[in-house]
């Protein structure tokens, strides 16, 4: 495996001569980094660094070669010599030999439930055939015992729709488990004999409305089961007990962990979800700190926490005070809200409002209770009525303002409406890689006029809106040098468009990065804690293998290059690279 014990690199309790006060003893010192402390001013609009900002006409410089971490917080940032007061008998001394140091990576849009069962079940994404697929089952499932279910899922049905599988060699290789194999979209399932029979599917059970049992001549089932029939085999599997639910929680927030985030905040946390959360948290075994976001559709929990009321005492590793309201659909399937009619489907603007499900009443007494909201809006009428309904609480409840309410994703902005976000002071939180991965359709359903307004990073900075980047995953790849890449160039992993898509969006190094620190502390109202190497801030904090500040800015192709090497919250290791 990739994880080592830490103390391979650490030296441990040599006392330095001139021994500092008893009190100033580290408990760690970071040593030998290119350390960004992220402590100078935001950049201009334009993405200028600011005047303190350790950059010059050569470019970035770290600022400092050092962090000092005293219990669970940093003490000192600044040179190896001063750092090396801090040093007593008991320091453990981390060289990170020129690696960078930057504050730790928050993804401010996660769903990482969905992760842990990728952790945890056996995953099939990027399997080319039926027997390469049951040999990742084969390997994955050794410890599953007799009788058991096997869950895996991530089997393209796109790439496969011209020749599904069959149970065949998959019920020969498990005669004894019953197997659901979930297809990466969800728009398909194959299972065995075992799991078949487990679900009563036989020639006598008709096709369900929207779906299909795929049938040999005879009208035998052959293994999968496409759309709405999905359910018919994954109702059959056990339903999760708290233990496992818990389990898969930990997992994704684990994998987090081992991908540089010290942070996420979870968009859309309902009751079984929380309770984890909780249980996990009162166990001390959170391995990263989660700030929860309630699903406004799990009304029952939002009027649970409407009488207990937001979580204020910020040094916790969960915190609960944001709910997560959903305004539209999205733009690939055509459900965001359209002001005009979608360029590719003339009379259809999308859906909306309660006709999606989205429960004002509710969301607006979360706001006067004091909880912040986080409004999924991707069309332009789906955000600009996402802010008239803003503006309609913040105008009836001026206080309600100060919470830094948010909108997930602002993929399409009317023109009219940038300036919306600051006046109301709406955080745009936005996925650097959607633009590079709807770029091949956006313009279709938008049109060339209303696609410049469309993942307008640079446009909402200009119009003074704050912005916070993140995955969304796991619809997006997390990996920050994928973030960070597609935020800097708005070219995919292959680089194309060569000069990038729509590219006066474009962010600086500097300004992705701090997407992914500061810019994200501040969304989740933690900039005092988080995001940034700071004496008094938590020492959370993440250590990679290439300066992202100086290959953003000269050579970003080679962003893919970059490794983790440590994640560290609470000064606490919790990842290191061998
Ligand atoms: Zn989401």
């Amino acid at each position: 495996m990739h994880r080592q014990h830490w103390s391979v690199l650490v030296v441990a309790g040599l006392a330095a001569c001139g021994s500092p006060e008893r009190e100033d003893v580290a408990d760690l010192i970071i040593d030998h980094g290119r350390v960004y402390s992220f402590s100078w001013d935001d950049p201009a609009v334009d993405g200028t660094p600011a005047a303190g900002a350790p950059h010059a006409a050569s470019g970035w410089r770290p600022d400092a070669e050092a962090v000092v971490v005293k219990g669970e917080d940093v003490v000192f940032v600044g040179s190896s010599a001063e750092a090396g007061r801090y040093r007593g008998k008991g320091t453990r001394v981390m060289d990170v030999h020129g690696a960078t140091v930057l504050p730790g990576l928050i993804d401010s849009h996660t769903h990482v439930l969905e992760l842990g069962k990728l952790e945890v079940q056996v995953n099939l994404i990027g399997v080319a055939t039926e027997k390469e697929a049951i040999e990742r089952v084969v390997d994955g499932a050794k410890d599953v015992p007799d009788g058991e279910w096997i869950l895996a899922r991530g089997w393209d049905e796109g790439a496969w729709a011209s020749h599904y599988p069959t149970w065949d060699l998959l019920s020969e290789t498990f005669p004894d488990n019953p197997v659901l194999m979930d297809s990466l979209h969800s728009f398909a399932v194959w299972g065995n004999k075992k799991a078949f029979e487990a679900a009563g599917i036989t020639k006598d059970t008709p096709d369900p409305n929207g779906g299909e049992i795929l049938r040999d001549a005879s009208g035998d089932p052959t293994g999968v089961v496409l759309n709405r029939a999905g359910r018919l085999l994954r109702d059959a599997v056990p339903e999760t007990t708290d233990a496992q639910f818990r389990e898969l929680v930990a997992a994704g927030l684990k994998r987090m962990a081992e991908d540089g985030y010290v942070s996420v905040h979870e968009a859309g946390v309902d009751t079984c979800f929380m309770d984890a959360l909780e249980a996990l948290e009162s166990e001390g075994e959170l391995p990263i700190r989660v700030y929860a976001m309630l699903s406004a559709r799990d009304g029952a929990l939002c009027r649970k926490w409407l009488e207990r009321g937001p979580v204020r005492d910020n040094e916790r590793m969960l915190i609960t005070r944001s709910v997560k309201a959903y305004y539209d659909g999205a733009l690939g399937s055509r459900g965001a809200r359209l002001l005009e009619d979608y360029s590719d489907r003339p009379g259809h603007k999308g859906v909306a409002g309660c006709d999606y499900g989205f429960d004002m009443e509710l969301v607006a007494e979360m706001m006067r209770s004091g909880f912040q909201v986080a409004v999924h809006a991707i069309g332009d009428a789906g955000n600009r009525e996402t802010l008239d309904f803003l503006a309609s609480v913040i105008e009836s409840d001026p206080e309600t303002r100060a919470l830094r309410h948010r909108i997930e994703h602002a993929q399409v902005v009317h023109p009219d409406d940038f300036s919306r976000f600051s006046e109301l002071n709406v955080i745009a939180s936005m996925e650097p890689a959607h633009s590079v991965e709807d770029k091949t359709w956006a313009e279709d359903r938008l049109g060339p006029e209303r696609v410049k307004g469309a993942y307008a990073w640079r446009t909402l900075r200009k119009a003074g809106a704050r912005l916070a980047f993140n995955s969304d995953l796991i619809g997006s790849d997390h990996d920050i040098f994928y973030g960070l890449h597609s935020a800097i160039t708005r070219r995919d992993k292959h680089e194309n468009p060569p000069g990038g898509w729509y590219p006066e969006q474009v962010m600086t190094a500097e300004e992705a990065i701090r997407g992914y620190t500061i810019w994200g502390a501040y969304a989740g109202g933690l900039e005092n804690e988080m995001g940034t190497l700071e004496p008094g801030k938590w020492a959370d904090i993440t250590i990679v293998d290439i300066d992202p500040l100086v290959v953003g800015s000269t050579e970003p192709e080679k962003l893919f290059e970059g490794h983790i090497v440590a994640t560290l919250v609470g000064g606490k290791v919790l990842y290191q690279r061998e």
